[in-house]
């Protein structure tokens, strides 16, 4: 009888081990200070800190495009970020694509945009390359990465991209077009989307490097964001993983792990996974427009 309590007891929990891993995650936030749109940018603003504050998430990080500064009370806005702990980052001053524009351009891109954030108190140097593009060719990107290196910068790397900026984007229209949004729906939407591509990137890191890292989520500062992150971190947490600040996630070894390899436009799991020969999928399904299109027709979304 003993022995049966005991092997039971031992499978189950086995089993507990196997089933529950308790990931990490911080969350990021580009091409801030976006502006009015259903929100406006104030709105947002004040609504993000606010959820932040009641939900206990302490340190996020915003990464800044700074000609977007005048729009929509942007300064305001990033100075009351980075007053309650958020972590204000350089995304260059006009938003530049790095497999498009030349090193030199780039260059003077990130220089600006570094200025511009001065002033802020919370200013950091993680730099995130626009569309995550890390250069076509060995020669751009390792000429950019000395760069960031000379100049005191690091790579404000995610590890789970999401296509939130699509969903916001079809949010705007149907709001525009005067449609009306079942916005429960939305959110449950949007909380699965984004929940099911950070277990795709967690098990992609586990496939190739043996363990769960501590990820970096990347978000838009965008409607939807500050509609519903107080319903995402309460999905990642009823999920067993824990919302940590972005500081925490940047000290991950895997910050220090560099790929070699052109394919970046995913994200560092992705890339170290691609750099190992990873012959698997190395994206979510859902970054892809057509499929998200599919998706939301599907459970009645934006009809
Ligand atoms: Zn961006």
């Amino acid at each position: 009888m003993n022995k049966i309590l005991y092997l039971l007891t031992t499978t189950l929990l086995l089993a507990a081990a196997l089933t529950v891993r308790a990931g990490e995650i911080a969350l990021t936030f580009d091409d801030a200070p976006g502006g009015d749109s259903y929100l406006s940018g104030m709105e947002r603003t004040k609504m993000l800190v606010r959820k932040f504050d009641s939900i206990g998430v302490q340190q996020t990080a915003f990464f800044c495009v700074t000609d977007r500064l005048d729009q929509a009370s942007g300064r305001t806005r990033l100075m009351m970020y980075s007053e309650a702990g958020h972590m204000i980052a350089n995304h260059t001053h006009n938003h530049p694509d790095l497999n498009k524009v030349g090193a030199g351009r780039f260059f003077t891109e990130i220089v600006r945009a570094d200025h511009e954030l001065d002033l802020y108190p919370t200013q950091t140097g993680w730099f995130r390359y626009p569309y995550l593009h890390e250069g076509r060719t060995r020669q751009v990107r390792d000429s950019v990465r000395k760069f960031l290196v000379n100049n005191g910068f690091s790579n404000g790397y995610v590890t789970v991209n999401t296509f939130d900026w699509y969903l916001n984007k079809l949010f705007q229209t149907t709001v525009r077009q005067g449609r009306e949004i079942d916005y429960d729906l939305l959110r449950d939407v949007y909380v699965d989307i984004i929940w099911s591509g950070i277990l795709f990137y967690d098990s992609l890191a586990v496939r190739t490097l043996g363990r769960s890292p501590k990820h970096v989520l990347l978000l838009h500062e965008n409607d939807l964001a500050a509609l519903f992150i107080d319903a995402l971190v309460e999905r990642i947490r009823t999920e067993g993983w824990y919302v940590i600040g972005i500081s925490e996630a940047y000290a991950d070894p895997i910050a220090d792990e560099i790929p070699d390899v052109l394919m970046n436009g995913q994200g560092r799991v992705a890339a170290i996974a691609a750099e190992r020969g990873y012959k698997g999928p190395l994206r979510h399904e859902s970054e892809d427009t057509a499929w998200l299109d599919a998706y939301l027709d599907s459970v009645g979304v934006f009809e």
